[in-house]
Formats: structure tokens, sequence, C-alpha cells
């Protein structure tokens, strides 16, 4: 009997983890060791988890073998509570939702939301994952577009035009995976705006909001509309440098009157996957609470802004790319000029890359960014190490071409 996957998955996508890593993979088993620069995962790089938060998942791990509550352990939700309210965004602990990272939570944000044919506005580009929890609940992810030539800013119009009486959500990603945009006050505002004229749910992934460059501040979208039914995404992975340990939270803040019925099926799907994994759940009020040694990492001189500061060095010294500078997170989305590199197959591209370099990177359209003349590098590995595999980048673009 052949075993078919289901059509549920016909339009889930994740490139991040896709056919290149496989080939990756493939080649690491043959003996060649491959620099990947295709994940935000820092131990890779050799960032060390904060040790009072080693500490206390070593102390209280003893105690975490048990299943806890299905939203999360109460003082690890208290200081999530606690964390929102000092910015002053009221919530209450009911409204705070513990996951196995922010990727569970927004699997469950879309299933408990969408019905076959719904439609979520979309960022292009963007983390994926977003796309693909789209589909795989159902729904229809529209992309709008983010504007290079304007700092990769939301194209407010486009977004405009693309709502339907079938848009339900909006996703903001801010800071922004792939490209580094950080929002300010004023574009909130006109993304929110929009979002209340069509009674839209918003989806605010803010898991990078203190991984900050230059002189880049994060407003919570939240902060800006308080009157709307806005979700909250963030979590440890990135700040904390613990992407392993699998832990994030769901904030659902604003008026919740009208969302009692989305809010109980949110409760539901919490319940059936149990718990989140508990360890991880008691490191996050001492995260929260303790020394935030990111802010060191992303200061001028920090280790993570002197990487971001090589990695754009690198990529615009490359005749024919050009990058806009991030202002946060931990990635780079150049642009290869389509009159310098003849590329009709991005992925190709990235896969002739790691069979000629053993560099991995993510091709563009693996974030569902249209034209196959972008791709994404973190800004992990040390910065002569970035200086040294950018170079090697562009030693390999020259004079690459497809048939
Ligand atoms: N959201 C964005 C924008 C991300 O870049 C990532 C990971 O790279 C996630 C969510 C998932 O994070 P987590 O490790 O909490 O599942």
């Amino acid at each position: 009997m052949q075993v078919i996957q289901s059509t549920k998955l016909a339009n889930v996508c994740y490139e991040i983890r896709g056919p290149v890593l496989e080939e990756a993979m493939r080649l690491e088993a043959a003996g060649h060791r491959i620099l990947k620069l295709n994940t935000g995962n820092p131990a890779g790089f050799g960032f060390e988890c904060p040790p009072e938060i080693l500490e206390d998942m070593l102390r209280t791990l003893k105690d975490a073998h048990g299943y806890g509550d299905a939203k999360g352990l109460l003082s690890a939700r208290r200081a999530v509570m606690q964390h929102y309210q000092t910015k002053g965004i009221p919530l209450d602990v009911e409204d705070i939702y513990l996951g196995n990272g922010v990727s569970e939570l927004i699997q469950m944000s879309m299933q408990a939301l969408l019905d076959d044919g719904d439609e979520v506005l979309v960022p292009a580009p963007d983390y994926p994952l977003w796309t693909a929890s789209v589909a795989l609940a159902g729904g229809t992810a529209v992309h709008y577009r983010c504007d290079e030539q304007a700092d990769w800013m939301p194209d407010l119009a486009d977004i405009e035009r693309k709502v339907t009486d079938r848009t339900k959500a909006i996703v903001i990603i801010n800071p922004n995976n792939p490209t580094g945009a950080v929002y300010d006050d004023e574009l909130l505002r006109g993304l929110t705006d929009i979002a209340r004229r069509h009674r839209l749910v918003v989806c605010s992934d803010e898991i990078y909001d203190k991984i900050l460059y230059d002189d880049a501040t994060h407003t919570p979208t939240t902060a800006i509309a308080p009157d709307l039914l806005t979700l909250t995404f963030n979590g440890l992975s990135k700040a904390y440098r613990v992407a392993g340990y699998r832990s994030g939270w769901m904030a659902v803040c604003g008026p919740k009157t009208q969302a009692g019925s989305y809010i109980e099926g949110l409760t539901i799907l919490a319940n059936m996957r149990l718990c989140a994994n508990m360890p991880a759940q008691h490191a996050i009020a001492t995260a929260l609470g303790g020394h935030q040694s990111i802010t060191s990492l992303v200061l001028p001189g920090g280790r993570l802004a002197a990487q971001r500061d090589a990695t754009y060095a690198a990529l615009t010294a490359i005749p024919g790319v050009t990058c806009v500078k991030p202002k946060g997170a931990l990635y780079a989305f150049p642009r290869l000029d389509p009159q310098v590199y003849k590329i009709k197959d991005d992925r190709q591209m990235v896969l002739d890359l790691l069979r000629a370099e053993k560099i991995m990177i993510v091709h563009g359209t693996g974030f569902n960014w249209i034209e196959p003349d972008h791709f994404r590098i973190v800004t992990l590995p040390r910065a002569e190490d970035l200086t040294e595999a950018i170079g090697r980048i562009g030693r390999f673009l020259d004079g690459y071409s497809q048939p």
C-alpha cells in the first residue's frame, strides 16, 4: 500500500530546512565540513546560555518532570505579564500561553482562527513559518509587499489593496526576519489603522525585540493600538540565545469581549498538547528578570553589532550586490542585481554554492519573495569568519550564471 501525505500539506513549505539542508547533510556524511549560515541558532556559533538561566534550569530540573498547566507555569506567565505591564500593556496571567517556542504558538494561533479559504495578510519577504502555518490551517497567505527601496518597510497601499471579505488577520514581523527592518511608531499606526478599519486580528511576531542596532528602538504593536485584538509572540530563543530549550509565549492583548470563542479554541489546542516543555518554562522568569546580557552584544562594538557591520561591509563589497543595512535581528537579505547575475532559480544557485564552497545560505524565494534575486545570510559567526565566508560567496558569484 502506498502511503501518501495529506493534501493538507499541499501548500506547506519551509525551505529554511528544506532540500538544501538535505544536500548539506549528505555532503557532511561524505566528510565535508559545511558552514551553515541558514538558521538563526546562536548556540551554533559559540553563544553560551546566560549562566543564571542555566543555573535555574538545573536547580528546577528535578522538580520539572511532571505535566504542568496547559497554558504554562503560573510563575512564568506572571513574569511575562509583569514584563508587559512595565511597558504599560495591561494583561492578565490568563491572557498568556507558553509554548515549545514561538513556532508552536504560531501554528496554534492559525489553527484556532482559520476556516478553509480564509485569508491572512503576511509580509513578503516573510519568516516562512507564518505562510506555512496559514496554509496548514486551511487558509491562504496573501503576501503584502515590503519595499526594499524604502528600507523594507511594508507598503500600506499594497496591503489595503489586498484586503478582501475573507481577510481575518494581518501578520507583522518586527524586527523583521529576513530583512532586519525595524518599524517606527508611525508605520505601526498605519498598519494598525488598516487592521482597525477592516476588523483584522493582529499577529505581532516580536521575537527580535531586544536585538536592535544603532539608534533603533522597538515598540510593541499593541502599545500603538490597545483597542485591537493583538497576539504578541516572543520567547527565549534569540535574545537569550537558548533556541534549543524551546521556550516562547503568546500574549492575547487588547479587548477580549468579542474573542471569547477564539480564545476558547486556543485553550482547547493548548490542552490537547498537554503542556509545553516544563524545564524551559522555569527559565522564563529568570530570563526576563535578570541581567539583559543581550544589550552589550548589540551596542556599538558588541559582538552582534560588529558581525552585522562585517556582514554589511562584505556583502556590499561584492559587485552587483546591494543590501539594506539591518537595524535589528540576526540576518541580512541582500539583492543580486539581475543585470549582473543571470539567476532564474535561486534555490539552484544556493545548491551550487553549497556544492562549490560548502557554505549554506537560504534562497530569497524561500521567504516568499517572488523574484529569484535575494538570499538570506545569518550574522551569527565571528566577524572575521563572516568576512571570509562572504568573500567566498563573492568569488563564487563572479561569473556565475544559469543556463
Ligand atoms: N518568529 C521569527 C520571526 C523567527 O525568526 C523565528 C525563528 O527563527 C521564530 C518565530 C521561531 O522561534 P522559536 O525558536 O521561539 O520557535
